[in-house]
């Protein structure tokens, strides 16, 4: 697998201060930072309802927020029109329900993004969806539509979608949740080697063995907050809030 990190790994590319939303009443992102660095991949965990998903979707600006500041690679997140646009390709998402065009091939879904936003030549994006689909193991697949292959091979070709627009930064929310506990390996392997080649992640999952293996930082988010951010290997053996505490001892 070939690494494609554009710059030394380590200062900041995606930066949350003090990011505030509400949804009505519900305040569901309270006093948020997060600084993701280049090359670093950070899972976040906790309850459900905890603002994982929305955390996610602000940050390329699915959901707007009330206050506060999100910069990716030292800009500021835009509002709308082009510069939204550009920074909606610079941040890939993967979601827990695949999310591919239904009556699109393996081989178009891949391809839709680098020739309409990306302004590739067909063959030229063919070409690297190709590269991509072999590299998450589906290339065989590529002339099929999405219900005919399993869930499995249907997120490694979200995974090939994202990676097809040269991202800056992979988001991915509870990518396994959706599948059958047989199929969810083969799909964080594929994350695992992303991860080794230098790929900025997101990682929304209850996967501690993935966390484990591949996080560089773990956040724990309950109730709209951050309350606890630490390495895999003391968020786990060493949780230090009772919420904490309360969640492992859930889902461990
Ligand atoms: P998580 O991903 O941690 O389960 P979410 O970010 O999906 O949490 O949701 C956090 C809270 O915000 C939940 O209480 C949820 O019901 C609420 N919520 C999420 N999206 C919306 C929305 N579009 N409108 C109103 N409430 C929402
Ligand atoms: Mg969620």
């Amino acid at each position: 697998m070939t690494s494609e990190p554009t710059a030394p790994t380590g200062e900041p590319l995606v930066v949350l201060d003090q990011v505030n939303k509400h949804f009505g009443s519900l305040h569901v992102l309270q006093d948020i930072d997060l600084t993701v660095n280049r090359g670093e991949v950070v899972v976040v965990i906790g309850p459900s309802g905890s603002g994982k998903s929305t955390l996610c979707r602000t940050i390329n600006r699915l959901e707007t927020i009330d206050s506060g500041t999100i910069t990716l690679d030292g800009k500021a997140l835009p509002a709308e029109g082009k510069a939204l646009a550009r920074l909606r390709a610079d941040v890939g998402m993967v979601f827990q329900q695949f999310n591919l065009f239904a009556h699109k091939s393996v081989l178009d879904n891949v391809t839709l993004g680098p020739t309409k936003v990306r302004r590739k030549s067909t063959s030229e994006a063919n070409k690297r969806a190709m590269e991509l689909l072999d590299r998450v193991g589906v290339a065989n697949q590529a002339q099929k539509l999405p219900a005919q292959l399993s869930g499995g091979q249907q997120q490694r070709v979200a995974i090939a979608r994202a990676l097809a627009m040269e991202p800056k930064v992979i988001l991915f929310d509870e990518p396994t949740s959706a599948l059958d506990p047989e199929m969810v390996n083969e799909v964080l392997d594929v994350m695992i080697d992303l991860a080794k080649a230098g790929m900025t992640m997101v990682v929304v999952t209850h996967e501690m063995g993935f966390a484990r293996k591949a996080a560089n930082r773990v956040v724990f988010m309950a109730d709209g907050q951050i309350v606890e951010e630490n390495t895999p290997e003391e968020f786990f053996t060493n949780p230090q809030s009772t919420r904490a505490k309360d969640f492992l001892g859930k889902i461990l």
